[in-house]
Parts: structure tokens; C-alpha cells; sequence
């Protein structure tokens, strides 16, 4: 039983399937109630039937059958030879008191016959059915169970003098006896609570046998979209029914790979390909600016728009290498030491050229020796900048900028705080992914988003060791800082 109970629950046979399991498992349920239950029946009847109520039927006849057999035995000879008649026989029942479906009932050998209320409460051939019965059995008791609710109980005692006198026979309802009842409900507890281990069972038997189920739900779950190379799921120690749906799921992975691929392939080309044409572009633009001074207001005007134009595609072309860089794993992020306060200073200089309206405010001249951090001097400036462009995006024309420098503990911050339109709640974890926006937050006239800046920055400080996060409230503005490692240098 046990090692076939254990091939049932083992997700290891994958020949037996979930519905094979599951009829197995039922049957072998079934078969033990079974078993039990007879058991029980069996002890019960053994017990309570065939010793209690042969015990008690026994005590009972006692008094009954002594006024009988006294009877006889105040016969002298010649009298017991006459004896008996079937109204001797009916005389002496007379004085008994039998009630509630007891019966007496003498019975002889040479077909004398005689009963007291039996045949009130049993038909004549059942009467003598059950005496023949009684008194064929070894121990003089039967018990007949035709009646299932109420078995009658018979008991035949040899009265003295002879196979004329025959026997005296007694019979009643088993359903009088109070301790019988109690434990027939007894019984059908034992049953039902049976059952109801039994139905405890089957549900552990269930969640064992959907535990597959459940670890392919949570390998599913755990697939993350930019690491498809590990998203198969292995079909191996599954059951049978699920190796068609994981095979089919593997190849789609695997298409899924190949288009992804072929887009970062695709991405990567184009703006690599698309750089150094801009790059022509700006230049050329930039030195008509810088050289003709005999442009018109207006040509000059459509001059610097185009620049812009330029600078904000390479800009988008850079961001789009960057990523497809950290797709095929050839982004260079460097995590070594470097004075951090020279970066930050960079940028702040860099972010008041880029944005003359803008007062932008820093608090670096508190610290006047370098601080040295880990990580990558060029790419701390990019986000930085790429930060301070988004608050300057996202706040009033030409309001004010702050960039904090702290040192704390083992980490170095650096914060650039706004006043502008602040990021709901619930969108602050996801504009750190990919061509993700918040709702709610709105563009100047003119500018554009991509959606791609604040996953670069989380990528880059992840890479070089360090992290962003965003403190920000709808209406007051935003906080964006970053960390990094101080270098121990
Ligand atoms: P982009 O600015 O090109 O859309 P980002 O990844 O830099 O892409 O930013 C994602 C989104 O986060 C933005 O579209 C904007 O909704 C929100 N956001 C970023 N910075 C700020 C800020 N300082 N204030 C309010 N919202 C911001």
C-alpha cells in the first residue's frame, strides 16, 4: 500500500497523471472507508449482538422459563406422561407478562405449540422460523435481522423432561435496548467522523498533487522580461499533462528571444548608424552660426531650432545605445575610485550654461576637500544631468533648482530637488522603467519625453554600485537622489 500511495503523490512518476493520481488516490480511499467501516460493523455485531444480547436475553428468560419448567416438575409421572396439551401449554404462558413486542412461545418436538402474545406481534411462520433457527444454533441465540431498524433478538432454553416437552423460546425487538441503540449512533459517528477524515485527506491529497501546478505558477512569476535567456522552464520531474503546455511555452520563449534580439540588433545599428550623420549635422550648423555674421534674424533663428532639434536626437540616439549596450552586456560602467564632489561640481556647471533661466542653487561649497566615492566619474555626471534636465522639464519656466551634496555613513547623496508638478504616488516605482511616464504629469509646450532617461540613471548608479530613488508629493515638487559607495581610499 504505502509504496503505491507514494508513487501516487510522487511528482517523480510522470506516468501517472493528474487524473490517474486523482482516481487512484479516490479508490484507495474509498477501499479503506470501506474496510473500516466493515470493520467496525463486524466488531460491533460480535460485541453487542452476539454477547451482549445473548448475555441480557439469557438473564431475561430466566424467570419465565423457571415458572414453565416448575410447572413440569410438579407433574408426577402419569401426568408428565399425558402432558402436555397445547392448553396446558397456553395456561402456563397465561400467568407471564410479556409486553412491547416480547414474545414467548413453547415449542415441542412431537409439534406441540403454545405462544403468548407472539403471534400478536410475529405472523405463525416467522414464529416458527425463528424457534427452528434458535434452536438449531449451538448456543440457543439468534438474531434476525430481516427487520434492519429493529432486529429481533431470539433465545431457546431446553425445557426439562424430554424431546416431548420440546423448548421454551423467547424472542424481542432489539430496539428496547437502550445501550444497543447507543451504540448503533455510536456507530454512525464513528462513520461520519470517518468520512470526514477521509474528505481531509483527499484535500491534503489534492494540494499535494497540485504542487506542480503551483511551482510552475511561481517560475512563471518569477520570468523577467529583459532575461528571457533563463525564462524556459525545465519540463523535467513535471507530469505528463502539463509537457505539451511547457514546450509550447519554451518556444515561444525562444521566439520571443530571437525577436528580441533581432529588435536590440536592429536598435543598436540604427543608432550607431544615425550618430555620426547628426554629428555632421551639428557641426555644420554650429559653424554657420559662428561664422556668418551676415545671417538674417530669421535664418539664424531656424538655425538654432535645428540644432536643437539635432542635439535632442542625439541625445535620444546616446540613451538608445546605452540600452541596447546593457541588453548585450557592453555597457562600461566603471566602479572605481574617484573624487565625486569634482562630478557634481561638473554638473552643476554644465546645468547652469545648459539652462541660463533657471537659478539653480548647490550647497557643495560646504565641503571643501575632495570625497572620494566608487564608480564612474562621466556617468555620475550623466545622470546628474539627466535628473536636473528632468526637473528643469517638469517645474515652471525658469523656477528654482537645488542640487544637495551629503556624506552620510558609508554612502555619499546626491539630491536635485524641484518645485514643479511632483509625481503621484503610486507612479514613483514605474517611471524608473523602461518608456514609462507618470499619469498626471504634463509637458511644456515643445519639450518631448521619451521615457527612457530614469531607467538609463537607475541602470547606470545600479552599475556602478549605488542606486535612485524619488521622494515627491503632487503639487510641491520632487527629490530625486542618488547614491553611491564612499571610497575608503
Ligand atoms: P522622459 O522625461 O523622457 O519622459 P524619464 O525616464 O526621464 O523620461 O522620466 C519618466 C517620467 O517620470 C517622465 O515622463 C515624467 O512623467 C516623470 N518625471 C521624471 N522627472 C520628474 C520630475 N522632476 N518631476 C515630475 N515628474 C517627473
Amino acid at each position: 500500500m504505502r509504496p503505491l500511495f507514494r508513487r501516487l503523490m510522487n511528482n517523480r512518476h510522470r506516468s501517472w497523471s493528474i487524473a490517474r493520481r486523482l482516481f487512484g488516490i479516490s479508490l484507495l480511499l474509498i477501499l479503506l472507508q470501506s474496510v473500516i467501516s466493515s470493520v467496525v460493523t463486524t466488531q460491533l455485531r460480535r460485541h453487542f449482538f452476539h454477547e451482549h444480547l445473548e448475555e441480557t436475553l439469557s438473564r431475561q428468560i430466566v424467570s419465565s422459563y423457571n415458572v414453565i419448567s416448575d410447572r413440569l416438575d410438579q407433574l408426577s409421572v402419569d401426568q408428565a406422561y399425558a402432558c402436555c396439551s397445547i392448553d396446558d401449554y397456553r395456561s402456563w404462558l397465561e400467568g407471564l407478562s410479556f409486553e412491547n413486542g416480547k414474545a414467548g412461545l413453547i415449542i415441542g418436538a412431537a409439534g406441540l405449540q403454545a405462544t403468548r402474545d407472539a403471534d400478536r406481534f410475529y405472523g405463525t411462520t416467522e414464529l416458527s422460523r425463528y424457534a427452528k433457527d434458535a434452536i438449531a444454533s449451538s448456543s440457543g441465540f439468534t438474531v434476525d435481522e430481516a427487520d434492519e431498524d429493529v432486529p429481533l433478538a431470539v433465545k431457546a432454553v431446553k425445557l426439562p423432561g424430554g424431546d416431548q416437552t420440546g423448548f421454551y423460546v423467547y424472542m424481542r425487538p432489539v430496539y428496547s435496548m437502550p445501550l444497543v441503540r447507543t451504540l448503533m449512533q455510536i456507530k454512525l459517528v464513528s462513520e461520519l467522523v470517518l468520512m470526514l477524515a477521509l474528505a481531509v485527506a483527499l484535500l491534503v491529497g489534492l494540494r499535494l498533487i497540485f504542487r506542480p501546478v503551483r511551482r510552475i505558477q511561481s517560475d512563471l512569476a518569477g520570468i523577467e522580461l529583459n532575461r528571457l535567456e533563463s525564462a524556459e522552464l525545465s519540463s523535467r520531474d513535471r507530469p505528463r499533462e502539463f509537457q505539451p503546455l511547457l514546450q509550447e511555452f519554451n518556444g515561444m520563449v525562444g521566439r520571443l528571444r530571437r525577436s528580441s534580439a533581432d529588435q536590440k540588433q536592429f536598435a543598436s545599428t540604427i543608432s550607431h548608424e544615425f550618430r555620426t550623420p547628426m554629428t555632421v549635422i551639428s557641426g555644420f550648423i554650429q559653424s554657420v552660426l559662428n561664422r556668418d555674421e551676415g545671417l538674417r534674424v530669421q535664418s539664424r533663428d531656424a538655425l538654432m531650432l535645428a540644432n536643437r532639434e539635432v542635439l535632442r536626437l542625439n541625445r535620444m540616439l546616446s540613451d538608445l545605445l546605452d540600452l541596447s549596450r546593457a541588453d548585450n552586456n557592453q555597457l562600461k560602467v566603471l566602479r572605481e575610485p574617484f573624487d565625486c564632489l569634482t562630478s557634481f561640481r561638473e554638473a552643476f556647471h554644465l546645468a547652469q550654461a545648459a539652462f541660463p533661466g533657471n537659478t539653480i542653487t548647490v550647497n557643495e561649497h560646504e565641503f571643501e576637500t575632495p570625497v572620494w566615492a566608487v564608480g564612474d566619474p562621466d556617468r555620475l555626471v550623466q545622470c546628474l544631468k539627466n535628473l536636473i534636465g528632468n526637473s528643469v522639464k517638469y517645474s515652471e519656466l525658469n523656477s528654482a533648482i537645488e542640487l544637495h551634496f551629503e556624506v552620510q555613513g558609508e554612502c555619499v547623496l546626491f539630491s536635485v530637488v524641484d518645485h514643479g508638478q511632483g509625481i503621484p504616488g503610486d507612479q514613483q516605482e514605474r517611471i524608473f522603467e523602461r518608456f514609462q511616464r507618470a499619469e498626471g504629469v504634463t509637458l511644456r509646450r515643445g519639450d518631448s519625453s521619451s521615457g527612457l532617461g530614469l531607467s538609463i540613471v537607475k541602470m547606470l548608479m545600479e552599475g556602478m554600485g549605488g542606486g535612485v530613488r524619488v521622494e515627491s508629493e503632487v503639487g510641491i515638487g520632487s527629490r530625486f537622489i542618488l547614491t553611491l559607495q564612499r571610497s575608503l581610499l
